[in-house]
């Protein structure tokens, strides 16, 4: 079994050297799901995870913008269109200075799982800019925005391609993105999700990534008869994703001990109540600042710069930022504080090594394609929303997003169950995700 996933890796490394992060996703995908294929002849000798590693179509393309100087500003935008056998491709488009084709292939690899473990018809995509819009005015990222969508546009529509949110893209940035469709296409559709609620937007959805997150680590600690009450959590990030699962531990009954950025992280004994969550949600989506600046507020809790909250004793953590935040010596750190249950919100945030140590611990540990799916899944409930041009109410979405987590978790327990008894959600999660998909395109044939 090893030569052959060595075999398949040393293809995909030969045509994809210097891509590291999309390496690493098809790695851990590579790892569990070929001996699936072995073990199952409909799948076999078809060359099918080959395909699916290679991208549908990929675009670039030159964004230029004048800044608020006056100066011509040039950046990169792109599409990923991975894999669309089982619907439209659909995935968010991420503006940091860190993105690159490698980010966004792992992102749009690792969507195409997350989406067909939703049970909803979408495919897998990924797009963005190395545009940082951290310091820009609300004029430069609109004239961005709008530069963006001017070639964006002849790639995308509701039943071609349906983009949303991921980092540096919320809100705003969707409303500035929608405006130029709509303009250029002469169309008012559901082209991209995350939309205000006056203009086809869907209840729920900017709190589903991280509620999702909480709701899956909540069916994983009810599988061992145990809850969020009482738990010591830790929070890594304090954008969408980091905010909604602080208010939904909280709702659970969890105490809430820190918030990161990128700079450093916040640590409040004390826990962050609905009151201070409120507070940070002012901080970084009305201000947007730093979370350094919650001390000053609260000065009881701590700042400590340049570091991730890893080494908090916690219960349950929650690595809500970005890809690779948390290392094999930090899942040794959390292992030994006591940690319990690590489910990820952010995409692929633990290192291959990491997750070995939290397999070899034999804790409950989630893989964020199934336990973020929840973002992408209210997504699809928007999509659905806009098609049938009705809105659902705040409680149906919630009831809709709760059931599709439960029926994620139900498919990592019946694809991902070890020998011994334990749930191997990695496992679970790549299988599951993968035979939608598979089926779907020998059904469809060699295209
Ligand atoms: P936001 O832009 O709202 O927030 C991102 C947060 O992560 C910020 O606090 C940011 O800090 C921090 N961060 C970004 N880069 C780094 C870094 N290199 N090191 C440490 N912290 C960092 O993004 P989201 O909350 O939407 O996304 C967070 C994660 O969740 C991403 O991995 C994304 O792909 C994933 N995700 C998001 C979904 C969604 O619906 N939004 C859906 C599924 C997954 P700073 O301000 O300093 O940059």
């Amino acid at each position: 079994m090893k030569s052959k996933i060595d075999g398949f890796l040393n293809l995909v490394k030969q045509r994809n050297g210097n891509e590291p992060e999309f390496l690493q996703a098809v790695e851990e995908v590579a790892e569990t799901v070929i001996p699936y294929i072995v073990k199952n002849d409909i799948y076999h000798g078809k060359n099918i995870l080959l395909r699916m590693v290679e991208p549908e179509r990929v675009i670039t393309f030159r964004v230029c913008w004048v800044d608020d100087s006056g100066e011509i500003q040039v950046n990169r935008g792109y599409r990923i269109q991975m894999n669309s056998a089982i619907g439209p491709y659909k995935g968010g488009l991420r503006f940091h200075p860190t993105v690159n084709m490698s980010i966004l292939k792992f992102l749009a690899f690792e969507q195409v799982f997350k989406n067909s473990l939703t049970t909803l018809p979408m495919g897998g995509g990924k797009g963005g800019s190395d545009f940082d819009p951290k310091g820009k005015s609300d004029n430069e990222i609109m004239r961005f925005c709008h530069s963006f969508m001017s070639e964006l546009f002849r790639h995308i529509g509701h039943n071609t391609d349906v983009p949303a949110g991921d980092i540096g893209v919320g809100a705003r940035e969707i409303g500035f993105l929608f405006g130029m469709y709509k303009k250029i296409s002469n169309g008012f559709t559901g082209v991209l999700t995350g939309k205000g609620m006056s203009w086809g937007g869907s209840l729920i959805r900017p709190e589903a990534t991280g509620y999702g997150n909480v709701y899956f680590a909540q069916k994983m600690l009810e599988a061992k008869g145990d809850s969020f009450e009482g738990k010591q959590v830790v929070i890594s990030g304090s954008g969408n994703v980091a905010q909604y699962a602080a208010e939904k531990v909280l709702q659970l009954g969890g105490k809430v001990l820190t918030l990161s950025d990128s700079s450093g992280y916040i640590y409040d004994e004390a826990g962050i109540d609905d009151e201070k969550l409120k507070f940070v949600m002012e901080l970084k989506n009305i201000k947007r600042v730093r979370i350094k600046e919650y001390i000053e507020t609260y000065p009881t809790a701590k700042y400590i710069e340049g570091k991730t909250p890893w080494e908090v004793k916690c219960d349950v953590a929650l690595p809500c930022a970005t890809q690779n935040e948390l290392n094999e010596t930090d899942a040794k750190i959390l292992l030994s504080n006591g940690c319990i249950c690590v489910s990820e919100g952010a995409n692929m945030p633990s290192t291959k090594k990491a997750i070995a140590e939290f397999h070899k611990a034999k804790i409950l540990f989630a893989p964020g394609k199934a336990s973020n799916a929840g973002g992408v899944a209210t997504s699809g409930l928007e999509m659905t929303q806009n098609s049938l041009r009705f809105n659902w109410t705040r409680a149906e979405v919630d009831e809709k997003l709760k059931d599709i987590m439960s029926n994620i978790h139900d498919s990592c327990i019946e694809f991902g169950k070890d020998d011994d008894g334990y749930i191997d959600y990695v496992k679970g999660a790549n299988i599951a995700g993968f035979v939608k998909v598979a089926d779907a395109m020998l059904a469809q044939g060699i295209v």
